[in-house]
């Protein structure tokens, strides 16, 4: 795409945006939102109380995430995952889904008092980063450091300078650290958190924390007391199972399995793969070891229609309003 067509696609986004606001703010559109059928399965991550794209792109306010609660509550019917399963659906309504990736702590302060609050069930799908020793997934981990990091460092011989988006780059094949790591297995990633540890001093800064805290094992064990909240996998170390050996997304998908039955002795059978990344070999292994519900982004494969154990999910998307978001949920596609 050139320039120009960038700058004419943004304009277009803009003005339809702007035009479904307007539209709303007058009422004129809540017969789209009560004529809507069907379901979705959306993928939230975390909630802070500002700031929300600072760290992580994909990370809404607390303020947003209650908006959008409050239009499930007015216009659409939310259901358990193990509901969305079944189809027990709502058949004059559209549907949805709640699902939370990658474990944050701030999901045990932000958003359970909000599901008690307006009586809506979610699943949150946690990895095994706290009893490997962690309190930080690797990715957010590099995410943050690269903002408060150094411009340059140094890892296996080779260095990294930061290139666009703020992401460390190999200085000769211009190759993303995060893809490099993201292809290998945990010991790597372990070494360079071990690397850029003493140059980032971001743990000290309390208020950030809400940015990349991992849910503790008690919070684990406090979501999954609560009638509204279910407990899912989400890996062992976060990492890619199709990118790492075979043998490592089944000891993945296994470990972070026992990790989670142990601390809140229930059966955990819902896995959602890390970055919405598999193999057909992955989805086998993971149906062996017991998991009854695979949770995607895009199918990657022609056969998953047909798996009942998978489904696709939808992520919600920070920038725009929570207007624009329920009619791309409805859709489930985003303005191009
Ligand atoms: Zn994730």
């Amino acid at each position: 795409m050139t320039l120009t067509q960038k700058i004419r696609s943004k304009l277009r986004r803009e003005a339809v945006h702007l035009y479904r606001d307007i539209r709303h703010g007058l009422n004129m559109d809540t017969g789209f939102y009560t004529n809507a059928r069907g379901s979705r399965i959306l993928i939230y991550h975390g909630i802070c109380l500002k700031d929300n794209t600072r760290f992580n792109p994909i990370f809404l306010t607390l303020k947003t995430f209650e908006q959008h609660l409050i239009y499930y509550k007015k216009y659409f019917n939310v259901v358990s995952l193990d509901d969305y399963y079944a189809q027990r659906f709502h058949p004059d309504k559209f549907n949805i889904c709640l699902t939370f990736d990658d474990g944050f702590a701030n999901n045990h302060k932000y958003v359970l008092p909000l599901l008690e609050k307006y009586n809506v069930p979610a699943t949150f799908f946690i990895t095994g980063i706290r009893q490997a020793g962690y309190d930080i997934l690797w990715n957010d981990f590099l995410g943050i450091v690269s903002k408060y990091g150094p411009k340059e460092i140094a890892y296996k011989n080779e260095k990294f300078v930061l290139g666009a988006y703020n992401k460390y780059e190999s200085h000769t094949s211009g190759v993303r650290l995060v893809d490099t790591l993201r292809a290998s297995g945990f010991v790597e990633k372990a070494d360079v958190m071990k690397l850029l540890y003493p140059l980032t001093p971001f743990k000290s800064n309390q208020h950030d924390r809400d940015y990349w805290l991992q849910l503790t094992e008690n919070q684990i064990k406090e979501l999954s007391a609560s009638p509204y909240a279910t407990i899912g996998a989400h890996g062992y170390y976060h990492n890619d199972l199709a990118k790492i050996s075979l043998p490592g997304s089944i000891r993945e998908m296994q470990e972070s399995k026992t990790f989670l039955e142990n601390l809140i002795q229930k059966p955990v059978t819902s896995l959602a793969f890390p970055y919405g990344s598999y193999t057909l070999e992955v989805v086998d292994a993971a149906l062996q070891i017991g998991y009854t519900q695979l949770l995607a982004m895009d199918f990657l494969f022609a056969q998953d229609a047909a798996n009942p154990a998978m489904r696709e999910r939808l992520t919600v998307n920070p920038f725009i309003s929570p207007n624009n978001q329920m009619y791309a949920t409805i859709n489930r596609r985003y303005e191009e």
